[in-house]
């Protein structure tokens, strides 16, 4: 599944094809992918031009100069295939691994740009989506109203960690993937990012915030970190994943840039730490970290005796 760093790749991708440019037809293969396309999808689309590409966590946003925003969702298996009109032919973030993706019969939108260019939308397990909203209305739509907080951005600080995590005993890492406080953050990136900050996956949310409320330098740390870390992903051009594993199922490049992502029983990468990678289930999801440089710190039960006036 494309996370952030690779929807993001996918946006830098489309941007020259779109980004200014006319839709001049718009061709549905089928009437829906995970949900029914809106009504008059074509026709909505078709002689607007698109003012702006933007993206909010994992979603895609065209702003129409008719007043409506195309929000885009690439689900578990979408992926833009960007025809351009000097002949090149790129698929930005293009992560998969399983071939049945690109192929011609998942093709199931194409977009033809009045600038020359071919937007096509392939998805084989049509778990993706796209919809139109009004621009004007568009923070309060049912896609985004109950989002949280964007990691890539400066509304990611530790004072807002300490905000949204404060008398939480939820584990830190259910929390990081909780959409509702922080939005687009998936399974690979938060392990990485607790992994950095130090940080035991299973520790209660709410220690990073001090009894004022304000931030412990933990939270600090882990706001910076994830920041690092998207922004590395992204500068990796979201292929990350593309290289996860070769036809012949040798590793690739995916594990040179990882430092705990499914390396279980390998060496620790922090400098100077003796300890190998660990797994465990959360919430029927893997977890990889090192408990060496990953200590837990309080358990639940000694915040909630807390929380409850106790000892
Ligand atoms: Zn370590």
């Amino acid at each position: 599944m494309p996370e952030l760093p690779e929807v993001e790749t996918v946006r830098r991708g489309l941007a020259p094809a779109m980004v200014g440019a006319r839709f001049s037809r718009v061709s549905l293969r089928r009437a829906n992918l995970r949900f029914p396309f809106p009504e008059r999808f074509s026709a909505r689309l078709e002689g607007r031009t698109v003012a702006g590409l933007a993206r909010r966590a994992k979603y895609l946003t065209a702003d129409l100069d008719s007043g409506e925003t195309l929000v885009m969702h690439l689900g578990m298996s979408g992926r833009f295939d960007v025809a351009m009109p000097d002949g090149s032919n790129t698929s930005p973030g293009d992560f998969y691994l399983d071939g049945a993706q690109g192929t011609p019969k998942h093709d199931h939108v194409v977009m033809a740009m009045g600038n020359g260019a071919t937007v096509t939308y392939n998805d084989a397990r049509r778990f993706g989506f796209m919809d139109l909203v009004p621009t004007a209305g568009l923070a309060a739509c049912r896609h985004f109203a109950k989002m949280g907080i964007e990691p890539l951005s400066a509304d990611l600080t530790g004072a807002a960690i300490a905000r949204l995590f404060r008398h939480r005993i939820t584990p830190l890492k259910a929390a990081l993937l909780d959409q509702r406080l922080i939005a687009g953050l998936g399974n690979i990136y938060v392990c990485e990012a607790l992994h950095r900050a130090g940080l035991h996956p299973e520790r209660p949310a709410g220690t990073l915030a001090r009894a004022d409320g304000g931030p412990t330098p933990q939270a600090r740390r882990l706001a910076k970190v994830i920041g690092q870390v998207l922004t590395e992903a992204v500068a990796a051009g979201g292929s990350t994943l593309r290289d996860y594993v070769h036809p012949d199922g040798s590793a690739g490049a995916f594990q040179q840039a990882f430092r705990v992502y499914d390396r279980v029983g390998l060496a620790c990468r922090t400098p100077g730490c003796a300890g190998a990678i660990v797994r465990i289930v959360q919430s029927g999801r893997s977890t990889f970290f090192c408990a060496t440089c990953q200590p837990s710190a309080m358990p639940v039960r000694v915040l909630r005796k807390r929380d409850a006036g106790g000892p």
